[in-house]
């Protein structure tokens, strides 16, 4: 059986992950989000065990001492990390897996699973990136100054990914997202199996 892929997607706050992403999902029933752990405050409208688990700081601590994680990392001031429950199985069993995460624990992800695939999204103008933060309405004043400070070494850092997307459109950005996945589904490397016709003629 195929072996799922892990799929990494990096980019600076609102550049339109989660959009993507929502749009992916909906699309590719064989890929399957990764619900990451944070200690950050649910925005209107998430839910605990959908966008997010959402744990106190020393719950976050405990799934920490007990190896519960892949990956985590401080982001904004808060915890975010990555369950490493049933990722292994799931892929074993055929499933892709998306992580959405930050860059610090994309390269710490990429270390251990070099066979994943790293995507970072780009949005088209630092312009455009506020424009959309702001548009979101999620942010107060402190942590979206904080997060467009941090936009451009975030950004600097997706020279270390496989592949580059700029989200000007969603459809545009997902058709080529979905255009790594089908390209990287056919990978030799990947297919060894159909290589085996059992002693030819
Ligand atoms: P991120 O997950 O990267 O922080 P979001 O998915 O929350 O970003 O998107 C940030 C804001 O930008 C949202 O309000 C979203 O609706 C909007 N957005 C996302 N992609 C696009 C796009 N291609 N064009 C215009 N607006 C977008
Ligand atoms: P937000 O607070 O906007 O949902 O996410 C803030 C940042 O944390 C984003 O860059 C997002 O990709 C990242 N993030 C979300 N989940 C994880 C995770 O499990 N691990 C790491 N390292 N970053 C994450």
């Amino acid at each position: 059986m195929r072996k799922g892929l892990l799929i990494v997607i990096s980019g600076a706050s609102g550049t339109g992950k989660g959009t993507v992403c929502k749009k992916l999902l909906a699309e590719l029933p064989e890929v399957v989000y990764s619900i990451s752990a944070t200690t950050r405050k649910p925005r209107p409208g998430e839910v605990n065990g959908k966008e997010y688990y959402f744990l106190s700081v020393d719950e976050f601590k405990t799934w920490i001492a007990e190896e519960k994680f892949l990956e985590y990392a401080e982001v904004y001031g808060n915890f975010y990390g990555t369950p490493l429950n049933k990722i292994e199985e799931r892929l074993n069993r055929g499933d892709d897996m998306l992580l959405e995460i930050d860059v610090q624990g994309a390269l710490k992800v990429k270390k251990k699973c070099p066979d994943g695939i790293y995507i970072f999204l780009l949005p088209p103008s630092l312009e455009e990136l506020k424009n959309r933060i702001e548009g979101r309405g999620t942010e107060n004043p402190e942590s979206l100054s904080r997060r467009l400070k941090n936009a451009v070494a975030e950004i600097k850092i997706g020279l270390e990914y496989d592949y580059v997307v700029v989200n000007d459109t969603i459809d545009n950005a997902a058709a080529q997202i979905k255009a790594i996945l089908t390209a990287e589904r056919l990978k030799v490397a990947r297919n060894a199996d159909k290589f085996d016709f059992k002693g030819g003629f």
